[in-house]
């Protein structure tokens, strides 16, 4: 069926990397709007959604672009990063190597993407079995971008990293959600003693300095 094409104020590509099993797929597919308008681009190998956000500046088109799983082999082709306004880099708390990994897809990105707005999003914040702490993510205030702790399955901070690049996006650092997300709902609950736990770590982490090793 064909699906209503809403009118938008601007449409932005926004492209998420990261190694594979991070939770790129799961934390996109989470929009259940996005999911009417999925398309999969085979000449590219990418899983596109469109969602809409309804903001102060009217509705904008974030138009998505997801792997098909080529990350688990490497870099990703350039096709997939021309062209793209904003950027999700996403690694996995519970996974050591996938934080490791984040600096070479910051490098593959900004080679072909320039000054674009790019969140880091560390996902799985949800597990007990946490690997990289609060204090041991540093990459973000080296290359100046902003970072967010997220958990797709439980909803946790889900808005923040689209809100964050919306508001660059528009210029406007006021700009507001007017209609909440649709989302699926949440598989897991995270507790609201551990997600206060959660913010505390990360405020007292912006307090460290930054080791130099790297
Ligand atoms: P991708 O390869 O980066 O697209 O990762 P997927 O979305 O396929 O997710 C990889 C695995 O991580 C799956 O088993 C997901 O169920 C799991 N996963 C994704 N997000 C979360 C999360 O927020 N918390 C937990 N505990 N597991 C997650
Ligand atoms: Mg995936």
């Amino acid at each position: 069926a064909q699906q209503q094409q809403v009118q938008v104020a601007a449409e932005f590509k926004l492209v998420v990397v990261g190694d594979g099993a991070v939770g790129k797929t799961t934390f996109v597919k989470r929009h259940l709007t996005g999911e009417f308008e999925k398309k999969y681009l085979a000449t590219q190998g990418v899983e596109v959604s469109q969602v809409v956000f309804y903001t102060t500046h009217g509705p904008i088109r974030l138009v998505i672009w997801d792997t098909a799983g080529q990350e688990k082999l490497g870099g990703l082709r350039e096709g997939y990063y021309i062209g793209a306004h904003c950027a999700i880099i996403m690694f996995d708390v519970t996974s050591r190597i996938s934080y490791k990994n984040v600096p070479k897809w910051h490098k593959d990105l900004t080679r072909i993407c320039e000054n674009v707005p790019i969140v880091l999003v560390g996902n799985k914040v949800d597990s007990k079995d946490r690997k990289v702490k609060a204090r041991q993510i540093t990459f973000h205030r080296k290359v100046n971008i902003q970072y967010y702790d997220v958990s797709a399955k439980s909803n946790y901070q889900y808005e923040k990293p689209f809100l964050y690049l919306l508001r660059r996006l528009a210029n406007d650092p006021n700009l507001a959600l007017v209609q909440a997300l649709a989302l699926l709902p949440p598989e897991i609950q995270i507790d609201p003693q551990y997600a206060a736990q959660l913010e505390k770590e990360l405020e007292n982490a912006v307090n460290q300095p930054i080791p130099d090793e790297e």
